[in-house]
């Protein structure tokens, strides 16, 4: 059975049918469950089974052995493009779908079962950050969107222990995306200067939610963030997506994230989390308008009615507290002792 992207005739979302999914031998991570915590006697993405993991499509190796892999997802939401799906919508009176085409990858961050970001050395979590750069260069020109996005725990979706991130990229824009680069461009038309880069300054020199910063890159919890120790990431330099990441970049952007994430490691004792980074393409007014970042999302509260009727969140935690709280917690390496399991 194909899966189908179907629009609700109600709110003109649209959602994935996954009609696969039922039989996909997947192990759900348990509530309590860490990536790092769960034992596990077989694993198909470690150091030596790489036969056993599904179709390689990138790898990055050291002098030592491969540090990060991506493979074909082997049970993908997307059908993959083909001359039949011909990516339009049928129209029905309340009934409107189409093929979701698009290919997805689970991008191993590490050989190691037991690794998570936080605890990487730097050079690790630099090659993932390399690993992204690479997934979204090659895939960008041949799909409308590639989303680059990490589960971790069970409240924000993990689905497999090992450490890894998800590469989808697809042949219609997400809602989401389209809706941001309509309100990025008018800004942009109305000011002449981009949003984010705007912010970004505004953030800096008044420092009310601002977490952290090094040389390029500034981490805010935002003015109005949906939900508590929400975070952006945000570059100094303008770019419309990571692939333009210069060597130097990925380094302190490496820093900041892996400090970040220690922050909230600590803070919130492990907490359950997704983080995406947001693209732009590299045309038209997005160029200008269009600047990447990366946003991070705990997961510490369960939506209620307030939120499924509305559509709105309500956030307990403002974000001008949060950022108090996270600036004190200190990362330095004498602080930084976590109990690796
Ligand atoms: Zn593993
Ligand atoms: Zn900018």
């Amino acid at each position: 059975m194909k899966n189908e992207l179907r629009q609700d005739p109600l709110t003109h979302r649209w959602v994935i049918i996954a009609k696969g999914r039922a039989t996909r031998p997947h192990e759900i991570v348990k509530k309590e469950d860490k990536s790092a915590t769960k034992k596990q006697k077989f694993c198909p993405f470690d150091k030596g089974h790489e036969k056993l993991s599904g179709r390689e499509v990138f790898r990055l190796s050291d002098d030592q052995d491969w540090q990060v892999r991506s493979i074909l997802n082997k049970s993908p939401y997307f059908n993959p493009p083909s001359e039949k799906d011909t990516g339009l919508i049928t129209r029905g009176v309340i009934f409107s779908y189409m093929a979701p085409i698009g290919t997805a990858e689970v991008f191993i961050e590490t050989p190691n079962h037991y690794e998570d970001l936080v605890f990487m050395e730097k050079t690790e979590l630099e090659a993932v950050i390399e690993g992204y750069k690479n997934r979204y260069t090659e895939l960008a020109p041949r799909y409308e969107e590639v989303l680059i996005f990490r589960n971790h725990g069970y409240l924000a979706g993990q689905s497999l222990t090992h450490p890894h991130s998800q590469i989808t990229a697809m042949c219609e824009k997400s809602p989401e995306t389209e809706e941001e680069e309509k309100r990025i461009i008018d800004f942009y038309k109305k000011n002449k200067f981009c949003l984010l880069g705007h912010m970004e300054k505004i953030e800096r020199i008044r420092k009310k939610r601002l977490i952290a910063q090094n040389k390029l890159f500034i981490a805010i919890c935002p003015w109005a963030s949906f939900s508590p120790y929400e975070i952006l990431i945000i570059p100094k330099t303008h770019n419309p997506n990571i692939s333009y990441l210069s060597a130097e970049e990925i380094s302190e952007f490496a820093s900041i994230l892996q400090e970040i994430l220690r922050k909230l490691y600590m803070h919130l004792s492990n907490p359950d989390y997704n983080y995406f980074i947001r693209n732009y393409e590299n045309k038209g007014l997005l160029k200008k308008a269009g600047h990447w970042y990366l946003k991070i999302m705990p997961r510490l509260t369960i939506p209620g009615g307030y939120e499924a009727s509305s559509g709105s969140f309500i956030n307990v935690i403002p974000p001008e507290l949060a950022t108090e709280e996270l600036v004190k917690i200190n990362t330095n390496k004498n602080k930084w002792k976590p109990k690796k399991n």
